[in-house]
């Protein structure tokens, strides 16, 4: 019986089961959890047919996040706020409860993993999509001094602004402006696409982060790097600790994030030649 499942569209990359598995390895109870490649057109059906057949716990990821929340009979506080769920639970009274973990797992990963601090800074956050809808409420709650959003298309980071209660601006706004943490939220860096940010902007960070991760630096960190910025994180340790979220919430017990982090990253690298 599938107890747990990741449901995207691809899903073949997904890194999900690998993460799970660890985790349930430390809490030393099996767990049966695999990936779901969901129709486009049939999310709902496949969701529904897997809590119909025992399912307790789903992860959502690319392109069904607004569907998932859509789907869910509650939402917990931060999912309403970001209007997208990344994690559903079939709770005890049958009911599916719809959370959204990606905010809480950047926030674990910029301060428990790499030890930076986000209280009274200045943050930057590029994008107005899905994830950086999921993480506003997590970087408010972790006390920045002020969180400024810049989008491509300025209406999307206007309505965002006057959704969440923080400020927006144009790129080329914020171009001599100083930022302390800039947080990449944009999907440009799946493309090999720079965000139309000021180099000035990347030079003067103490810390430059990408929602996205590859074994090599992605694009975007390895032209922070270039410009100056005096750190560099991608978005495997967020993608680790929202799993962690999830987990947590399905089976009360939160697991060790770095251990897992570096089975991950290691399962990443390409294999050496000869
Ligand atoms: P969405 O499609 O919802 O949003 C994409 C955003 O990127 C939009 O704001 C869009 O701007 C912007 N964008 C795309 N291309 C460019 C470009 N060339 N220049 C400037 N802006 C651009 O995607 P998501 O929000 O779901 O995902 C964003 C990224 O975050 C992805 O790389 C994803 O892999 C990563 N992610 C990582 C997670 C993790 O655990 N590490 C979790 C969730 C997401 P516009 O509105 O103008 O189109």
């Amino acid at each position: 019986m599938l107890e747990y499942a990741v449901f995207g569209n691809p899903i073949a990359h997904s890194r999900s089961p690998q993460i799970h598995q660890a985790f349930a390895r430390q809490q030393g109870l099996p767990m049966v959890y695999e990936r779901v490649l969901a129709p486009l057109d049939g999310f709902q059906a496949a969701l529904a047919d897997f809590f119909r057949h025992g399912g307790v716990g789903a992860n959502v990821t690319v392109p069904f996040k607004t569907e998932a929340y859509a789907a869910a009979d509650v939402l917990s506080a931060r999912a309403q706020a970001a209007g997208a769920v990344n994690t559903l639970y079939k709770q005890p009274d049958g009911r599916i409860l719809g959370d959204n973990t990606d905010g809480e797992g950047l926030v674990r990963d910029i301060v428990d993993l790499h030890g930076h601090t986000l209280a009274g800074k200045t943050i930057l956050l590029l994008g107005a999509g899905g994830a950086a809808r999921g993480a506003v409420g997590a970087l408010l709650a972790a006390q920045p001094q002020a969180l400024t959003v810049v989008n491509r298309t300025a209406d999307k980071a206007r309505q965002l602004a006057a959704d969440q209660g923080v400020h927006w601006a144009e790129y080329a706004t914020v171009a001599a402006q100083r930022f302390d943490v800039v947080i990449n939220a944009t999907s440009g860096s799946l493309n090999g696409d720079l965000p139309p940010l000021a180099d000035a902007v990347l030079a003067k960070a103490e810390l430059v982060y990408d929602m996205m991760y590859a074994a090599a630096p992605t694009p975007f960190l390895a032209h922070a790097r270039a410009c100056g910025a005096a750190a560099v994180v991608d978005g495997l340790g967020m993608l680790v600790a929202q799993a962690a979220a999830a987990y947590a919430l399905w089976r009360g017990f939160s697991p060790e994030l770095a251990p897992v982090v570096a089975q991950i990253r290691a399962e990443m690298e390409p294999p050496c030649a000869g």
